[in-house]
């Protein structure tokens, strides 16, 4: 049994980091981000507080419907999770619903894969649209009909100008655009080349409808933005019966306007394009929700956007959208991020009217946090180093209580087995200890976790490699359980597994994939890819595992002792497992050999 948690010697065993950790004010979201770790009131924002304005002004008839509308072109990222905990979050806390709606008017980009992915993504986080599952496309007869009620108003117009020529004409920010000679054609044959563009008589680019706005308007996306293109490709759900295709500004509107949205919340970028939202329901005289913008989420060390996490994939440098490195909800799971920890970190990062960058390790803290509390440790020795204990009965074996959380008893207790001959780990022996090296050394005595104080006596070397293969040690039977009736000082304690017993596994072990915290600086000529990190993935094969991780399964989720969090990766087979790292606890190992080097740099 475990006698005193002092009995863990201070660099080996330590308790998780209770502090953000340092650096994180760095980063913007500044004081934000912080305070909302330290401080347990719930966070409010602003987005709040304009809802419960118009809950008591009863705008919507104390209405809240909120919206998550993405577009199937990709999985979806952690960015993407922020915005879902947004609006799926407020319609909970205000008695509301919340739709999921997808934005599939781009039919050339879309895939059902990702219908799939992102409807599997809404429903780990732990959200649930029930019975109000939209897309876009849904509505496309009703969005002609109304394009069509534009024209008969004098408010759109088919326009024959190729791409390259509404670009030139569309004039800049300091320069007014000019009118297309095709702007002011009559509504009957505007009527009658939107029927013919619907009609498919027009072969792609040939024509557009544009809203009919205002040219020289400050804004640009008020210079007359196209309404619909012509597009003859086939929609995953429509599809070969249309082959025009609505642009997001007018599609969106109308579909939060149809819908009843009260509450539009979407990223900053679209603040410039409100008035155009705006301008299209008012000049329909439609039901009109209130788009409100919040900053999006950046995070250090890594790309936010499907196109560019497309890449990654398609050109290879990750295994697909649900590698443990990527930003994707999916690679998050099966990295081991639990939906909770995903929906804590919403919460912290708060929501802002300013861009802003976080840094990852504020996620990574949020994952510790959760699987600290929850997680069953357990030992597992990733770079085996061969021990045997010499004075130990060669046919003896004892099963030795090991505490399953030290941070939650009612996890109870697992039996270990203990034999005569074990494996530590590679790192935590050293020929020539350096000073204040608590770990094993020729003549040094450690504690084995849950076992016995074993002290080195010889070391047995690759006679051609001179290679470190096996240690010979010699234990103290009047340790049992870690710690001696003399009460003789110990510091270092290390974790092992019966060589008989262990289980072997590949270990994949996680770094950032981009070594840049903003990987988006690069050189003239480069681009984001230049900055991926080439060490991000470090495979280890025989591993070994102590043998209650046999139980394994793809929900568990488990320290191990001393090398940080890990969960079952999906490559798993009967005959082979294969675990991730989910994210290291803090090594104060490293710290200390860093802090050292640097005094001696002095
Ligand atoms: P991406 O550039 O990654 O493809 P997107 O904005 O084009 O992002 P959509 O599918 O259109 O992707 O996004 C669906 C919703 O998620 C939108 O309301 C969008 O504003 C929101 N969203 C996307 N990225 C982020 C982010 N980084 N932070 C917060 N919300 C985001
Ligand atoms: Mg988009």
């Amino acid at each position: 049994m475990l006698k005193r948690s002092s009995d863990f010697g201070v660099l080996s065993y330590e308790k998780e980091p209770l502090k953000l950790p340092l650096g994180l004010a760095n980063f913007s979201e500044k004081g934000a981000a912080i305070m909302a770790v330290t401080d347990p009131a719930p966070p409010t924002h602003f987005i709040k507080r304009i809802i419960e304005e118009d809950l008591k002004t009863n705008k919507y008839d104390g209405r809240v419907m909120t919206r998550f509308p993405p577009e199937p072109n990709g999985y979806l990222h952690i960015g993407h999770a922020k915005s879902i905990c947004l609006n799926f979050g407020l319609a909970e806390s205000y008695g509301g619903f919340c739709n999921l709606r997808f934005d599939d008017t781009n039919p050339t980009k879309e895939e059902v894969e990702y219908v799939e992915s992102i409807k599997d993504d809404v429903h780990w986080l732990g959200f649930d649209w029930n019975d109000r599952l939209y897309y876009a496309s849904d509505y496309f007869e009703q969005l002609y009909d109304y394009a069509v009620q534009l024209i008969e108003k004098g408010k759109a117009y088919v326009d024959s100008l190729s791409a390259e020529e509404i670009k030139e004409y569309r004039g800049t920010l300091t320069e007014a655009g000019k009118e297309s000679p095709y702007r002011n054609r009559s509504i009957e044959e505007n009527l009658d080349l939107f029927r013919g563009m619907r009609a498919g008589e027009f072969p792609d680019g040939t024509h557009v409808l544009r809203a009919k706005i205002d040219m020289a308007s400050g804004n640009l996306n008020m210079r007359d933005p196209v309404m619909y293109r012509i597009l003859h490709a086939e929609h995953h759900r429509t599809g070969n019966e249309w082959c025009i295709y609505p642009m997001y500004d007018w599609a969106h509107g109308l579909c939060d306007s149809i819908e009843k949205i009260t509450h539009s919340i979407c990223t900053l970028e679209f603040e410039d394009h409100r008035p155009l939202y705006d301008w299209f329901l008012e000049e329909l005289g439609v039901y009109r929700p209130q788009q409100i913008e919040f900053a999006r989420l950046n995070l250090t060390h890594t790309v936010m956007s499907k196109r560019k996490l497309l890449r990654l994939v398609e050109e290879g440098y990750v295994r697909g959208w649900d590698d443990p490195r990527m930003p994707t909800i999916s690679g998050l799971r099966r990295r081991g991020y639990t939906p909770e920890a995903v929906k804590d970190f919403s919460e912290r990062i708060g929501v802002a009217k300013k861009d802003s960058m976080v840094d990852i390790k504020l996620l990574e803290w949020c994952i510790r946090e959760y699987l600290n509390k929850h997680a069953p440790r357990v030992m597992g020795v990733l770079r085996p180093l061969r021990v045997v204990i010499e004075n130990y009965p060669e046919d003896k074996v004892e099963e030795l209580e090991a505490i399953n959380n030290p941070e939650d008893p009612t996890m109870g207790t697992r039996m270990v087995p203990f034999s005569r001959v074990l494996y530590v780990e590679r790192d935590d022996f050293r020929e020539d200890p350096p000073k204040k090296w608590f770990r094993l050394a020729p003549g040094r005595e450690v504690r084995l976790r849950y076992g016995y104080y074993i002290t080195c006596v010889d070391v047995v070397k690759d006679k051609k490699t001179g290679e470190v293969v096996e240690l010979r040690c010699t234990y103290d039977p009047a340790t049992k359980g870690g710690w001696s009736p003399d009460g003789r000082k110990v510091r270092g304690t290390l974790h092992w597994v019966s060589a008989g017993h262990a289980m072997e596994a590949e270990v994949r072990l996680y770094d950032h994939l981009f070594l840049k915290p903003h990987p988006e600086e690069v050189e003239e000529g480069s681009d984001f890819k230049s900055n991926v990190n080439p060490a991000s993935l470090e495979i280890l094969h025989s591993c070994r595992l102590e043998p209650s991780l046999a139980g394994a399964t793809s929900k568990s989720r488990y320290q191990f002792e001393r090398l940080g969090y890990f969960c079952l990766d999906p490559d798993s087979s009967a005959g082979k497992l294969v675990f991730n790292r989910t994210v290291t606890l803090r090594d104060t190992w490293a710290k200390i050999e860093k802090k050292m080097k640097e005094g001696i740099k002095q």
